[in-house]
């Protein structure tokens, strides 16, 4: 049985005995579910463990087999244009989603002051994590890492890249005599990190059991009442960007067949709804886009590493559609002005957001003071809490796909990718 096919499994089982738990009521089976918990964070400590080492070699070996500086500057600009442009393409879908269902105008002010009450102290958490985000030139500068070892042991991911990408090009620029032994260093660096995917994967179709069926278990189902149409425009927005804007994408940039692209990166949406996490989705990202969709090394190891740190599409899409949410609950009327402000800063708002769980419900405070909510933020984001889990998982299958989506347009555009046949 395929890998997909085991962890579609996995999932399934967890939805239905989380569920049976959550809405029986069954108190031995929640304890038994949330026991088994630590197996699914075991997964994803394992997968994450291998990012670094990853990242580094694949994307050294990646950068310097360019050869040629120009083709980089090339592909960067690919790159960053396509995540740029499709992000603000999901935020703008977010924006017309939210303006069309007004899921705001239909919470009476008693729902919205007992869930304003409920989560205060997890939003005041965060509001103060926020805080401490640094402004638009510090995290410029901070690209430019002062000492990699300590970017690499801090997982800033950007900073690394950065450092390897130069590293890598630098390489490129030495006699091979001199920059082949470092480069077949991190070639057995990179073999060698794929086959410990392979070992960890393994264990996926357990791990997602034991974390979807722990969330649903422990879901509120009364929130979800209440604040069903804001979930469901959320859902019903990541869903038609992922399967419908993005595969028409993928259609018309790579010339793939839709369907063969989301059947080939099926274990990949899988991790990311699972673990809710984009870094935690890369390592299989990775090995999938090489061995399943047949982009070269050089190009996966350039584009999805940096998709995972500054692409979000569905963060975006989701951060679009809350403030809005957000602002009907106050009674707040947003002009075409409000909502340019809003496409614009959540679009930053998302390349701010790092891929790891609730990162997104973070950064959506720079939306919302950008806008003039500043004074009900943490209020607002109280209101919203209770059913973040569940979309966190929704918009990191949606942020995972987007970054697959790139690797096959600039692989394709680059003439550096080769659909394998299987199957
Ligand atoms: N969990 C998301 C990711 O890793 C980020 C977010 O919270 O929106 O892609």
């Amino acid at each position: 049985m395929q890998l997909h096919t085991r962890i579609l499994i996995g999932m399934a089982a967890g939805v239905a005995v989380g569920s049976i738990a959550n809405f029986a009521g069954i108190e031995w089976l929640k304890s038994a579910l949330s026991a088994i918990e630590p197996v699914g964070t075991a997964f994803i400590r394992a997968i994450t463990m291998i990012v670094i080492p990853l990242v580094v070699a694949s994307l050294l070996v990646g950068t310097a087999s360019l050869g040629d500086l120009r083709k980089l500057g090339r592909i960067g600009a690919k790159t960053v244009a396509y995540y740029m442009i499709s992000t603000a393409v999901a935020v703008s879908l977010g924006l017309l989603l939210a303006n069309l269902v007004k899921p705001g105008s239909r919470i009476d002010p008693a729902t919205r002051d007992a869930l304003a009450e409920q989560f205060a102290g997890e939003a005041a958490g965060k509001m103060e994590f926020a805080s401490k985000a640094p402004s638009l030139v510090e995290t410029l500068l901070n690209m430019i890492p002062r000492n990699p070892i300590a970017s690499a042991a801090n997982f800033d991911l950007l900073a690394l890249i950065v450092f390897t990408i130069v590293f890598g090009a630098a390489l490129s620029a030495l006699p091979t005599a001199r920059s082949k032994p470092v480069l077949a260093f991190f070639e057995g660096i990179n073999d060698a990190s794929m086959v410990i995917i392979g070992w960890v994967m393994k264990l996926a179709p357990y791990a997602v059991f034991a974390l979807i069926a722990a969330v649903i278990s422990k879901f509120g189902v009364d929130l979800l009442r209440s604040l069903l149409m804001y979930a469901g425009t959320v859902a019903f927005g990541l869903a038609f960007h992922t399967y419908v804007v993005l595969a028409l994408v993928v259609r018309g940039t790579s010339g793939l067949n839709p369907l063969l692209f989301f059947r080939r990166t099926a274990p990949v949406q899988l991790v990311a709804f699972s673990t809710s996490s984009s870094n935690a989705a890369l390592p299989i990202s990775l090995r999938t886009a090489e061995e399943r969709l047949g982009v070269s090394n050089s190009i996966a190891s350039f584009v999805l590493p940096l998709g995972a740190t500054i692409n979000m599409n569905g963060t975006a899409l989701y951060q679009a559609v809350a403030v809005i949410f957000i602002s009907q609950i106050y009674g707040l009327e947003l002009g075409i002005a409000e909502q340019a402000t809003i496409v614009l800063t959540a679009t930053l708002a998302a390349v701010g957001t790092a891929g790891v769980p609730s990162a997104g419900i973070i950064t959506i405070i720079i939306v919302l003071q950008s806008i003039g909510l500043g004074t009900q933020v943490a209020t607002g984001i109280s209101l919203i809490l209770g059913v973040d889990r569940i979309l966190d998982m929704m918009r990191t299958v949606t942020n995972v796909v987007g970054d697959l989506s790139c690797c096959a347009f600039v692989g394709k555009t680059e003439g550096e990718m080769e659909v394998p046949a299987e199957e």
